[in-house]
């Protein structure tokens, strides 16, 4: 706790807010890729301390809102497979997939289980020996390492009622597909700590190389995000971009290679499908043939169709910076947290959620 309260010392907050608000001679615009940057922007008030002039613009890292609606109908086939029991972390229960969610799924009887972690998935493999037990895999490099060990440890055990449906996707690559996508303006990245952790300041470095734009990894206490900021405009506004790690009492420029290699071990990297930048070569995982055996895609031959979002749903625009959630007509009439039409709504790091909760 100590350790945290640094990170919210109100007069090195104030300090820093300084320092940025001295910097912001033009207009700047920040975008904060992490979904957990900007839930917890908005409930420490960070948008508050800053100058007109810097826009903090949401990105596409909240990992059930940037899963394809055809992903998450894939989730709702499985679940109702037969004599089969969809696990999953609880944050895609309420994500609206064609015509339902897991949550209506589960209301209708069907046997979907919230899991804390992939053991208790496997645990539930294991209790269950009779029926098949498919964990829904959404998430960034964060959570991809736990899921690949997952699956070490059921080819371990021999255990053949245990598969994942692979859907995860990786950050490097949406910043290169942001870069190409017209209609939105970025002046500097705020990189997201979760991931960092894992893939390290490294991960970015042909990035930067290759667009020489201003990129700082940053934590989550608010002391930690106005360093991140203040870092950015200060190279925005002399014009000296760097790639640069304000998070390093967490991020390492290896990053964790022992779960590096955990995640290489199970997963490739393949093309993927993302809401609001369609399909970025590379950008996802999905299981190598040696672990063939627990892919739920190969096991049942899902092949998920090409689906549309919810209509009139901007989240494709909101996750990539194009437009905020109040531009939505949908935002706070047909759309609500108590009712939501799409997942930037549902989510806990989801934008439209966070607009909602401390913006009105
Ligand atoms: Fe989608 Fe609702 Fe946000 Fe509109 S307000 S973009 S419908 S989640």
């Amino acid at each position: 706790m100590e350790h945290t309260e640094q990170y919210r010392d109100g007069k090195l907050c104030a300090s820093l807010a300084g320092q940025i608000t001295s910097m912001c001679t033009e207009d700047m615009r920040i975008m904060e890729v992490c979904g957990t940057h900007t839930v917890s922007i908005f409930r420490h008030g960070i948008r508050t301390l800053l100058p007109r002039s810097l826009s903090l613009i949401s990105g596409p890292g909240c990992p059930v809102c940037v899963t394809d609606q055809a992903e998450l109908d894939a989730f709702i086939e499985i679940a109702n497979m037969p004599d089969t029991i969809l696990a999953t972390f609880g944050d895609l229960m309420r994500v609206p997939a064609t015509g339902s969610s897991l949550e209506k799924e589960k209301a209708r009887g069907k046997d979907i289980r919230m899991v804390y972690s992939t053991m208790d998935a496997l645990a539930l493999a294991r209790a269950n020996p009779d029926r098949q037990v498919v964990f829904a895999g959404v998430g960034f490099e964060t959570t991809a390492p736990t899921i690949a060990a997952s699956i070490l440890a059921a080819h371990a055990e021999n255990l053949s009622n245990y598969s994942v449906y692979c859907a995860h996707k990786l950050v490097p690559p949406a910043l290169e597909a942001l870069m190409g996508l017209s209609g939105v303006e970025i002046h500097g990245f705020l990189l997201p700590g979760h991931v960092s952790v894992i893939i390290g300041g490294q991960a970015y470095a042909s990035f930067f190389e290759k667009h020489r734009i201003p990129c700082v990894i940053a934590g989550f206490e608010p002391a930690d995000m106005l360093m991140g900021i203040q870092e950015l405009t200060e190279m925005i506004s002399s014009n000296t971009p760097g790639l640069e790690n304000a998070y390093g009492r967490a991020v390492s420029w290896q990053g964790n290679p022992r779960a590096q290699k955990v995640m290489d071990r199970v997963f490739k990297t393949a093309n993927a499908r993302w809401r609001g930048l369609g399909e970025i070569a590379k950008s996802g995982l999905s299981i190598r043939e040696e672990f063939a055996a627990f892919d739920a895609a190969r096991r049942f031959s899902i092949d998920p169709r090409p689906a549309a979002a919810p209509a009139g749903c901007a989240c494709g625009e909101v996750l990539t910076g194009r437009c905020l959630p109040p531009d939505c007509r949908l935002y706070g009439t047909a759309c609500t947290p108590a009712d939501p039409l799409g997942p930037c709504m549902v989510s806990s790091e989801g934008t439209c959620a966070a607009y909602w909760k401390y913006n009105r």
